[in-house]
């Protein structure tokens, strides 16, 4: 008798879940409208993920470099427990030739072009690359990148081109690298911000930045000022120990 029901139940299970197919789209979207750092546990753990997309949407001319993309592999597989593996799937978009963007436009953007959503076992993130500036840019203080939800990331390429590769600029992919991890930083929680700090380390007066001028999570390392820093010989900013240690604490390799 009780198997009988059981039978039924599943039925009835399988009945609303395709009557429901029409509404996963909407859930799945809902699951991508979190607040920067909510799934910092999914990203870095394998208890609910065993899998990571990351789909890169770039405008034509603004693709980031192999060197930097080879940088981002290697910090997910540095400190991401994802044991079935990271896909990387790159989607090429027409420029918009706007003359900056605003984070409404971003949004907008990653809504009509977005493909690569969290499914089953697998967790996907998203960056998008632009071919202007941000509109929060005030004279020669500069926004090169931006986490806005919990898995979507803008980086304004054309800062980025504009300011590397010249004489006394640094080279595109250190900067390139640098600000996608930062941002890749904010989506993992840091600092304080859906991963909890082991040792107190928050330079809350830049919000959820990192005291440690030398790490990556520094507040300065999206902005304008890392042009100078990146110079030369400069290494690329890595996470510090607290960084680090924050990281591993909340399910991280
Ligand atoms: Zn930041
Ligand atoms: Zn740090």
């Amino acid at each position: 008798m009780n198997r009988l029901i059981s039978f039924f139940f599943l039925i009835f299970i399988l009945a609303v879940s395709f009557g429901c197919k029409k509404d996963s789209k909407r859930r799945i979207e809902k699951f991508h409208r979190q607040d920067v750092g909510y799934s910092a546990f999914g990203i870095l753990s394998d208890k609910d993920y065993k899998s990571l997309t990351v789909e890169i949407i770039f405008m034509t001319g603004f693709k980031p470099t192999d060197l930097a993309i080879d940088n981002l592999k290697q910090l997910i597989s540095a400190q991401c427990n994802k044991p079935d593996g990271v896909r990387f799937i790159f989607r090429e978009i027409s420029p918009q030739v706007k003359s900056s963007y605003s984070i409404d436009d971003v949004v907008s953007i990653e809504n009509e072009y977005r493909e690569e959503f969290t499914y089953r076992k697998d967790l996907a993130i998203c960056f998008l690359f632009l071919d202007g500036p941000s509109s929060e840019n005030q004279g020669s203080s500069m926004v090169l990148g931006q986490a806005y939800y919990n898995t979507s990331m803008v980086i304004y390429e054309k800062s980025l081109k504009d300011n590397s590769g010249g004489f006394g600029e640094p080279e595109l992919y250190k900067l390139e690298t640098t600000v996608i991890n930062h941002e890749f930083g904010h989506i993992l929680g840091l600092v304080n911000n859906g991963t909890e700090m082991y040792h107190p380390h928050q330079d809350a007066a830049n919000g959820s930045h990192c005291i440690n001028s030398d790490c990556l999570m520094y507040w300065e390392a999206e902005t304008g000022s890392l042009f100078s820093n990146l110079i030369g010989n400069s290494p690329i900013p890595t996470f510090d120990s607290n960084c680090l240690k924050d990281l591993k604490e909340k399910g991280g390799r």
